[in-house]
């Protein structure tokens, strides 16, 4: 791409979008979009495939056209373009005559950039006739691996685009999926007719998601756990079975949280709404089946987590990318228990085909590795995908945070297990061995002599909890195997290999680190409490609106004002994702918001967040000289209220608001331990709040103001309530 040519798709990029700089392979993608090359591009979720057509199309004259699967999709994607300033439309049945008629007169106008098709609509042969009289500066076909019977989500209205280039000689075809396999890539190419395609094939590391692994124990707690850490935001659980979905949804609605359910058993009406609900942020949490996610495309979602394992990688891989798409940290736990296996297998040997069979049965086994694995889970994903990941430590899993820790004497551990197993002549389940293992003095147990046995007690000084997680490692690692109803145990072929000392399992020692996660860069420099104020603002917006709140403005431009802190529509310029049409429409709300609550908590505006990090001097200096300000005009307001100076005078001394210098005077109080209010509060006011305190409890400002019916105001009170807390 040549030099102006750089700049100009990268001015397209700020001015609309309002990024800075592309996203791997984007602007790869994009030159084939500006050439007319058809390309196959393939990135993961939250990978930016959508601006790769996008750029071009606004750069290009004429129409671009976007075949895209899902009615909802294109709404989303509409509205998205349309707040930025790109003149986009769909197509699609949902809409009445009158609408469709809209859009083809300004088609007729040559007024859209964009245009979103269901394949069937672009296939139609009056639809592309008409088309074929305008300008058409490129196809796009979204979510292409629906055109192949290898991909997980063909469909047949999508292999009617295989005559695409028939129809649409002259132009060019751009494909683009998050689906990674090699068959699905060639059967691409193959059916669209591509034309000596460019093929772009992204990473497939999420690198901002975070992996951990757990088993599953107390399902509720563990749950809760992971949606704590994540408070206030979009979190997707996933369950296997649909009555697991009920009864979590209401067990956490019950414990408090916001949670709506979501599977195939629910009316379309009740599933709409649920999924609604959550696009709009009037839920925090969906508790689901595999049934949902498919056109969710909500950026800001910070916690996966699969209450059940699933069935393959794929669709772990698949489930778990809907976290984080807008490139911000999120959070992927699996829980995992000994059960998931055999409902799995049982649900799998229901299927007709043996060949399917042997397949899922691969698949599955292939997914239990990974929960049982003891490998960088990042690693572990893409080496499934055919990629190696490059590093040795991803920093963002719970093998790498040694939040899991390998046990040292493995193989001798295996072998007692493996052997006690086949003392009880493989004909008992994993928590039984667990507790022969581990020596209990159970009933079933005694009466079955089973304490007489060699391997009685053999793993005696451990838990019988990690008794029963090294079983599970053992099976999913292909040492022992369930079988039939009753999961009884038995040896595999590799478990013999294990006990003759030919093989060494892995198994894992849990510590008792808590769970860590990584510092996220992302929040450098955020202010919470702002960033919490401009979701606010952004949810009634979105409402008036009527759109998603993330289409208004995604996570990572918040987090970025409530780091710069703009106190002009100039300066929102410069936060990542506000681009001109953005800046115009919301910018003055934002920055007045913005510099209202900068005032009123005390903070500095205008950060350059390129100086703020430390390694520099020059930068260091920079943080130094912010933080000694503050301290500088504290030591001026303690040095005042230590002359008995009244708030009003401190705060026209230090050029704060009255709320500023209040707070001052608390920490001035609690620091100098004083026990009288006074100058700042009568006494005989202060005889009246201490009885009203005495009777009221401390705790609530307003229900002592109510008490003293007026007679005393609120600085006076928070004041009385510091003394009388130094007192006690
Ligand atoms: P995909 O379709 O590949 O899953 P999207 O097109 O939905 O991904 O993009 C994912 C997120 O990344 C969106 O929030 C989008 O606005 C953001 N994004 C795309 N390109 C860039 C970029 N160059 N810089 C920053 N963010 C970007």
């Amino acid at each position: 791409m040549g030099g102006c040519f750089v700049q100009q798709v990268e001015e397209i990029l700020k001015q609309y979008w309002g990024y800075d700089d592309f996203l791997p392979l984007q602007r790869e993608a994009i030159q084939c979009g500006v050439s007319g090359r058809d390309s196959l591009v393939v990135l993961p979720t939250g990978g930016g495939k959508s601006l790769c057509f996008q750029v071009p199309a606004v750069r290009l004259p004429g129409l671009a056209i976007v075949v895209s699967p899902l009615i909802s999709l294109m709404k989303d994607q509409v509205d998205a373009l349309t707040e930025c300033g790109v003149a986009a439309a769909c197509i699609n049945s949902s809409q009445t005559h009158d609408e469709q008629d809209d859009i083809i007169a300004s088609i007729r106008r040559d007024e859209l950039k964009i245009l979103y098709v269901s394949p069937e609509r672009l296939m139609m042969t009056g639809f592309a006739d008409f088309l074929n009289q305008h300008t058409i500066s490129m196809i796009a076909v979204d979510e292409a691996h629906c055109v192949s019977m290898w991909g997980h989500d063909f469909r047949p209205e999508y292999r009617r685009l295989g005559s695409l280039k028939n129809t649409f000689p002259e132009t060019a075809i751009h494909a683009y999926t998050a689906t990674a396999t090699q068959h699905v890539r060639d059967d691409i190419a193959e059916q669209l007719h591509l034309a000596g395609p460019e093929i772009l094939i992204g990473s497939f590391d999420r690198p901002n998601l975070i992996y951990s692994v757990e088993r599953r124990t107390d399902v509720l707690q563990q749950v809760s756990d992971v949606l704590d850490r994540n408070k206030e935001e979009s979190s997707i659980v996933y369950c296997i079975r649909r009555a697991d979905v009920d009864d979590l949804t209401e067990r956490l609605q019950k414990a408090g949280y916001s949670a709506a359910a979501y599977h195939a058993g629910l009316t379309d009406d009740a599933r709409k709404q649920a999924q609604n609900a959550f696009i709009k942020e009037d839920v925090d949490i969906i508790v689901a089946t595999v049934a949902f996610g498919m056109g969710i495309n909500k950026p800001n979602v910070r916690a996966v987590i699969h209450a059940g394992m699933p069935k393959s990688l794929e669709h772990y891989q698949q489930e778990s990318g809907r976290a984080g798409r807008d490139g911000l940290d999120a959070e992927c736990v699996l829980l995992y228990g000994g059960n998931d296996y055999g409902t799995w297998k049982y649900i799998i040997e229901q299927s007709e085909s043996e060949e399917a069979k042997r397949i899922a049965l691969v698949k599955l086994g292939d997914m239990s590795a990974y929960a049982s694995g003891v490998t960088c889970r990042h690693q572990a994903l893409v080496s499934y995908f055919g990629q190696e990941l490059g590093v040795d430590n991803c920093k963002a899993c719970d093998v790498c945070f040694g939040d899991l820790e390998l046990a040292e004497n493995a193989l001798v551990s295996a072998q007692k297990i493996l052997s006690c197993v086949f003392r009880l002549d493989q004909r008992y389940g994993a928590d039984y061995t667990a507790s022969v293992l581990v020596g209990s003095k159970e009933r079933r147990l005694l009466d079955a002599n089973h304490d007489q046995l060699s391997t009685y007690g053999l793993l005696s000084d451990h838990t019988k909890k990690l008794a029963r997680d090294w079983i599970e490692q053992l099976v999913g690692q292909g040492y022992l195997e369930k079988r039939g109803e009753y999961n009884v145990l038995s040896i595999t072929e590799r478990g013999w290999k294990a006990i003759r000392g030919d093989e060494t399992p892995r198994l894992l020692k849990p510590t008792e680190k808590p769970r860590k996660r990584v510092a996220p860069d992302s929040w450098e420099g955020v202010d919470r409490g702002l960033f919490d104020t401009l979701r606010v603002l952004r949810r009634k917006i979105a409402g008036t609106r009527r759109v998603p709140a993330y289409i208004v403005f995604g996570d990572a431009s918040l987090r970025d004002m409530a780091r710069r802190r703009p106190s002009s529509v100039e300066g929102l310029l410069e936060v990542t994702g506000v681009g001109q049409a953005k800046a115009r429409q919301y910018g003055k709300e934002f920055v007045a918001t913005i510099s209202e609550y900068c005032r009123s908590h005390d903070l500095e505006q205008e950060i350059d967040p390129s100086v703020r990090p430390a390694p520099k001097p020059a930068r260091v200096s920079k943080r130094r000289r912010v933080r000694s300000t503050l301290n500088l005009t504290k030591q001026l307001a303690f040095g005042r209220f230590s002359k008995g100076e009244s708030i009003v005078a401190v705060s026209d001394a230090i050029e704060k608001k009255p709320e500023i210098a209040l707070k001052y005077l608390l920490d001035y109080i609690a620091q100098k331990k004083l026990t009288s209010p006074e100058p700042w509060v009568d006494a005989a006011t202060f005889a009246r709040i201490s009885e009203a305190a005495k009777k009221k409890g401390t705790a609530r400002v307003i229900t002592i103001l109510k008490e003293l019916n007026g007679t005393a105001d609120y600085d006076q009170v928070k004041i009385s309530l510091a003394c009388i807390e130094n007192a006690n």
